[in-house]
């Protein structure tokens, strides 16, 4: 009888250290997949030129006054 009740914990415990691993493996794989989605939305932010009117990625866009944006320093200045 008490060996059954050792088995029984012992499975228990295999499952719940189970269980908690592959919690931990989709909390992961989310978190990674949530990163790269939020990173690929940043780059494809495009913002338009002041100037030329040519639309261009925001990491790339020069900052103007007024939360205006230019695709180059020689728009910039103009
Ligand atoms: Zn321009």
């Amino acid at each position: 009888m008490i060996v059954r009740f050792i088995v029984f914990i012992i499975i228990f415990l295999l499952l719940w250290w189970l269980l908690r691993n592959v919690k931990d493996l989709i909390d992961k794989k989310t978190a990674s997949l949530k990163n790269t989605a939020s990173k690929e939305a940043k780059d494809m932010d495009m913002v338009q030129c002041e100037y030329c009117k040519i639309y261009t990625p925001k990491s790339h866009a020069l900052k103007g006054p007024k939360n205006t944006f230019f695709c180059s320093q020689e728009h910039k200045d103009k």
